[in-house]
């Protein structure tokens, strides 16, 4: 399989060249096409499955801009558990939209809030960060009623981490319409029970 038989666009294949992905992972192969036809996935992978690119590489195409000039409206959130798994799939996300328009954007608590405040002021496109943190900013007035695509990444770690009420009060201000790509490492009773209220019609996907 190669990406460009998934049907990734050019801009990306020459960024994921740069970062010498030669082929597709497994979960890569399954979860890309979902993406791209805007199906709600729940996904059990572990780290080191090539997951952050199953997700960040099709959500960028969906979101992808024909110019820098167009609106910056937050259409992308993606949630992680920790603050360093978020500067990590933000590296990632950074590595494969080198090539294009997209204003990405990392919001982690330890930072300073005023900063990040102005960043979202700008105007960001995809915003990669921890529960609490986004709700501080919603909060504040950050604007999620434009958002296509929700991913949570390590889904069961959020939950054991006790974000179960931050997820649940971030997900009824999104968009009616929107896409949810869940990820998680294990499937667990809490995971289920999430995933049914927050994913609609998934395909699942094991790596
Ligand atoms: P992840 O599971 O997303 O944490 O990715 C694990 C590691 O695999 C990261 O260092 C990625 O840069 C790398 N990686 C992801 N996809 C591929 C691929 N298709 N080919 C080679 N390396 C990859």
């Amino acid at each position: 399989m190669s990406f460009e038989k998934l049907g990734v666009i050019k801009q990306l294949l020459s960024a994921i060249e740069d970062l010498g992905y030669k082929q597709p992972t497994s979960i890569q192969t399954r979860a890309i096409p979902l993406v791209l036809a805007k199906s709600d996935v729940f996904a059990t992978a572990q780290t080191g499955t090539g997951k952050t690119a199953a997700f960040g590489l099709p959500m960028i195409q969906r979101l992808r801009k024909t110019s820098a000039d167009e609106n910056r409206v937050l259409r992308g959130i993606i949630l992680s558990p920790t603050r360093e798994l978020s500067l990590q799939i933000y590296d990632d996300m950074q590595g494969f939209a080198k090539k294009m328009p997209l204003n990405i954007a990392v919001l982690v608590g330890g930072k300073d809030l005023d900063y990040q405040k102005r960043v979202l002021k700008e105007g960001v496109d995809i915003i990669i960060a921890t529960p609490g943190r986004v709700l501080e900013h919603i909060d504040k007035g950050l604007d999620v009623s434009n958002v296509e695509i929700f991913v949570l990444d390590e889904a069961d770690r959020m939950l054991d981490m006790g974000f179960v009420k931050e997820i649940k009060r971030i997900h009824p201000l999104l968009p009616k319409r929107h896409q949810t790509l869940l990820f998680s490492a294990t499937y667990s009773e809490k995971v289920r029970k999430l995933s049914k209220l927050i994913l609609t019609k998934p395909a699942f996907i094991e790596a």
